[in-house]
């Protein structure tokens, strides 16, 4: 059976890009065709600037998020990365066998150093293994599909090289994964700056819908997204970024297609405000049940650890023969 991975970060709170991009697609389709495990990546997010009791809080919160998209403990795996030692252990195995000059090509690396760099902060050494970790998250547990967002893509193609090195020089197993990205909004833009992505850690949060915002919160941050001057309603995401995105929006909280969204909206010379409005009433929908299901949720800590305890035992049975494999092939001695 294919087996699913993914994962998600407690370095903010969780944002419309995650939920478009990843979420979604785990709990309305993944979860249901594959043995799936979703997790809530907290060492990740040790790699920048980070408040112990906030990193904790968030990562309550994203698990909650998690069960409030749809994913069911009944149906697919949800759990904590550092309950499972496993992730750490191969982590290391696979740094031996990665070099520095691919860490250092990586875009995300060279976007998040500069952010640390230019806000004074040091450049923690983890944040240059990353995707390590990452690749290690998604090889202990043999995962075929990784369903991320666009920006993920080069680590999951690291990942690949990562284990065919391994396989090829000390006799692996390792499967070779490989990325599955959603047909649109797979790298949804800040409403504020569409030629950056919307991310949850970003400071400035004007142009980034969280999935907790109040409605009319939403609805304002949609109405204010930057658009163009141009006439017409075109779907060009080089040309007409900021409306592109607006579109890729509305397009997948409709199941329509963008291109043919621009098109009607040109046809009725409908302007910028009939489809923000639009895109804002579709945001606010999409989000309303997954905002409940949250709040009751979070009424009941004792389910979402019971939740989370049971996913650990699940996914630690999967990585530990897997990862104790890895140990063996590489020369490490077992114990006695
Ligand atoms: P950070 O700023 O800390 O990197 P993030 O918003 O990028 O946070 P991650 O935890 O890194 O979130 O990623 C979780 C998942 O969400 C990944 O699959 C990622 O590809 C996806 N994702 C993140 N941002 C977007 C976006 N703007 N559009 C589509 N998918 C996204
Ligand atoms: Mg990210």
């Amino acid at each position: 059976m294919t087996r699913i991975f993914s994962g998600v970060k407690p370095t903010g709170h969780l944002t419309l890009g995650n939920y478009l991009g990843a979420l979604r697609r785990w709990a309305e389709e993944d979860q249901y065709r594959a043995e799936s495990l979703f997790c809530v990546v907290d060492l990740h997010a040790l790699t920048v600037e980070h408040d112990p009791a906030r990193v904790r809080r968030l990562s309550r919160q994203a698990a909650s998020l998690m069960l409030a998209a749809g994913l069911d403990p009944q149906v697919c795996t949800v759990f904590v990365q550092s309950h499972v030692d496993e992730h750490a252990r191969l982590s290391y195995l696979l740094e031996c066998v990665a070099s520095d000059g691919e860490m250092r090509r990586m875009i995300q690396y060279k976007e998040k150093s500069a952010r640390a760099q230019a806000s004074g902060q040091g450049v923690r050494l983890s944040l240059l293994t990353y995707p390590v970790l990452m690749a290690a998250d998604i090889l202990a547990y043999g995962a075929d599909e990784v369903p991320v967002g666009e920006d993920q893509t080069q680590h999951v193609e690291l990942t690949r090289d990562l284990a065919e090195r391994f396989n090829q020089r000390y006799g692996g197993a390792f499967v070779i994964p490989r990325a599955t990205q959603p047909a649109v909004a797979a790298r949804v833009m800040d409403l504020q700056d569409p030629a950056s992505k919307m991310g949850k850690s970003h400071e400035a949060t004007a142009g980034i819908v969280y999935l907790l915002d109040e409605p009319d919160v939403v609805a304002k941050k949609v109405m204010r997204a930057v658009t163009d001057s141009e006439p017409g309603v075109t779907y060009d995401r080089e040309a007409r970024p900021g409306l592109a995105n607006l579109l890729e929006i509305l397009a997948s909280c409709t199941g329509k297609e963008p291109a043919a969204l621009a098109a009607a909206y040109d046809a009725g010379g409908l302007g910028f405000g009939a489809l923000k409005r639009e895109t804002a009433d579709a945001v606010v929908e999409l989000l309303r049940p997954l905002r409940a299901r949250h709040a009751e949720l979070s009424a009941d800590p004792g389910y979402m650890d019971g939740v989370l305890r049971e996913g650990a035992a699940r996914a630690r049975a999967i990585a530990r023969p897997t990862v104790d494999a890895a140990y063996r092939a590489m020369g490490l001695l077992p114990p006695a």
